[in-house]
């Protein structure tokens, strides 16, 4: 369990001061000027040994990609972070951005800096409306105080933060689509080469981060990458904001160690299970997009990156989603195929076609009015979907159906069998009188 005093996030239920007085009560902004003086090549050394892993859902590694930029280049450079927190079951980078966004404003003058960005973009969702005050109100109070700007915190860089509202869509999550429509185009996933480290936003080299990913860096320069890294387990460091939801006694977002057992964590944190641990069925560890698990493997799987991989579900954005035994888990899946129906961009054949066709039959599945042999169809649509797309929305609407099938198939046959047996049994109307089928 993660030590009181290795918690980054110190204010995440809002229970201090979020502007620019409690924020440099909790440490905030002391310094700065000092972590910026170590140099570009200095600090993104000390991310990489940190070993910290993108905290938006894909865990590539921080340090790695910020490398990835030019070191020199006549273009200007980018950081755009990605706040456009849509994963349903996802809150964590909400709490961050109204509860602590001076935390998030410095790792963006420190990440800036490190890539060589004179200029950060920060993308939040439309629906983030307080969040966007706050966060307005914090860039305000930084620029007056002269941590941002020109001469950010007198360090002689400068760095200019754009605050930018988006509209809604889900998909300008992903981060080529977040530079279309950041650009003022469509929000449409563009086909990667070139990676954005080359031709990113308006065609210059730009790094893309998540709102946590960003938040944990200053405090990483502070305390060191070996701090980090003794957190959690091998290429699996740190802490992590967990959003814990559904069938739980208490739903909460909580800071705790990478690789924290799943038990350990939905039981201490989250009240345990509504109706106890054995009444549990199911569980989305990582955001809709990544295949649930049954009971027998959250009863010993670690919340991280590779375990999670190994039992072929995945952290994502560690929202975990608790389904107990009351649950109509066919019924559930079958709200997340409309979801990834209605968000898909529709540029490609197999996401837009197939993300309908997965809809319509888990819809026909949960009402019972499927046939067996539909199963397999189901099966193959999802996997003509897989791999198959621009980006990787097209896998995230194919792996809540797969991991169903994977774990639950007796369960989705069984009930095509019981409604096709009500069906029998059903009175019809024959020539006005009412007779068995
Ligand atoms: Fe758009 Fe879906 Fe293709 Fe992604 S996979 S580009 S969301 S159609």
């Amino acid at each position: 369990m993660l030590k009181p005093q290795d918690r980054i996030f110190l204010n995440l239920y809002g229970q201090d001061d979020w502007r620019l007085a409690g924020a440099r009560a909790r440490g905030i902004w002391d310094d700065t000027k000092g972590l910026l003086a170590r140099g570009r090549d200095a600090i993104i050394a000390e991310i990489k040994n940190s070993d910290l892993r993108g905290r938006g859902g894909a865990g590539f590694p921080t340090g790695m990609k910020w490398s990835f930029m030019p070191k020199e280049s006549e273009r200007p450079h980018y950081l755009v972070v990605n706040a456009d927190e849509s994963e349903p079951g996802t809150c964590k980078d909400r709490d961050i951005l109204r509860f602590d966004p001076h935390l998030l404003l410095e790792g963006c003058l420190i990440a800036s800096f490190a890539i060589g960005a004179k200029a950060c973009y920060i993308y939040i969702r439309g629906e983030y409306y307080t969040e966007a005050l706050h966060l307005q109100q914090a860039i305000d109070e930084a620029y007056a105080a002269g941590l941002i700007g020109k001469n950010a915190c007198k360090s002689g860089w400068d760095c200019d933060i754009v605050l930018h509202r988006g509209a809604g869509a889900y998909i300008c999550g992903e981060e080529t689509a977040l530079l279309e429509s950041l650009e003022g185009r469509k929000g449409q996933p563009r086909l990667k080469p070139p990676f954005p480290a080359n031709a990113g936003l308006y065609g210059c080299p730009s790094t893309i981060n998540n709102v946590e990913t960003i938040a944990v860096t200053p405090t990483i320069l502070r305390r060191g990458a070996t701090w980090f890294a003794g957190l959690g387990q091998p290429k699996n460091t740190g802490s992590k904001i967990f959003c814990i939801s559904g069938h739980v006694n208490k739903p909460c977002n909580v800071e705790e160690e990478m690789g924290i057992p799943l038990r350990d964590l939905i039981e201490k944190h989250a009240g345990g299970v509504r109706g106890g641990w054995d009444n549990l069925l199911a569980v989305i560890p990582g955001g809709s997009s990544v295949p649930l698990i049954p009971r027998e493997i959250c009863d010993t799987v670690l919340m991280n990156f590779d375990s999670l991989r190994e039992v072929r579900s995945g952290l994502g954005t560690a929202a975990v989603i608790v389904m107990d035994k009351s649950t109509d888990l066919i019924r559930a899946i079958a709200r997340l195929s409309y979801f990834y129906k209605h968000e898909s961009c529709g540029q490609c054949t197999p996401c837009r076609e197939g993300t309908g066709w997965l809809w319509r039959m888990m819809d026909r599945i949960a009402k019972g009015q499927a046939d067996l042999s539909e199963i397999d169809v189901l099966e193959q649509v999802a996997g003509q979907i897989e791999g198959h797309t621009i980006c990787a929305f097209g896998d995230a609407a194919a792996w809540p159906v797969q991991g169903l099938l994977r774990h639950f198939r007796p369960m989705v046959e069984q009930r095509i069998l019981q409604q096709a047996a009500r069906n029998s049994k059903t009175p019809k109307l024959t020539k006005g009188r009412a007779t068995a089928a």
